[in-house]
């Protein structure tokens, strides 16, 4: 039995960071997406929304489950029993980052592995600091994220009209 851990802010899922846990959940037994609690509290949304933003998104993927962490990742993975981290990769802008974090992981803990699933090119230039930016100046983000996700963006983010 495989167990992958995707780990991220998920502040909040987007469509992309949705095609990489389907993905990833059709190539392991179990994946657990684990959303990080962030130690600077500099969130848009507090770790239990993203935890039930992610879990309604992900409920069509019944090998999926959705936890939250804190602190070092790889002391998660091990008390999770898991030796494999899910990223998703952009574009280039995302490499040097997603290395540099894959080889500190492994630095820490080299019985770990990191597997990179490349996006969709539909999905390369999601973000969720870019849906919240273009919420916020009314763009239509609609397409990009899920409904409930949506329905929150417009609870949570009031618009700006400058
Ligand atoms: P972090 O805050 O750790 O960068 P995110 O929640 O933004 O985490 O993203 C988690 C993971 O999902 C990262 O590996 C990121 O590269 C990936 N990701 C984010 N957006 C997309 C997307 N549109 N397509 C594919 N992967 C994505």
């Amino acid at each position: 039995m495989i167990r992958a851990v995707y780990p991220g802010s998920f502040d909040p899922i987007t469509n992309g960071h949705i095609y990489i846990a389907e993905r990833a959940a059709s190539l392991f037994d179990e994946l657990l997406l684990a959303v990080l609690v962030n130690p600077e509290k500099n969130s848009t949304f507090s770790v239990e929304e993203r935890q039930i933003m992610a879990r309604e998104a992900l409920i069509h993927l019944p090998n999926v489950t959705v936890k939250y962490f804190n602190g070092l990742l790889v002391n998660f993975m091990r008390q999770e029993q898991s030796r494999i981290i899910i990223r998703g990769l952009r574009a280039l802008s995302d490499f040097e980052y997603e290395f540099q974090l894959a080889q500190m992981n492994r630095q820490l803990a080299p019985e770990i592995e990191t597997f990179f699933i490349a996006t969709d090119a539909k999905y390369s230039y999601l973000s969720s600091r870019g849906i919240k930016d273009a919420f916020r100046f009314g763009g239509t983000v609609r397409d990009m994220v899920p409904p409930g996700v949506y329905r929150r963006l417009r609870e949570r983010i009031p618009p700006t009209n400058s």
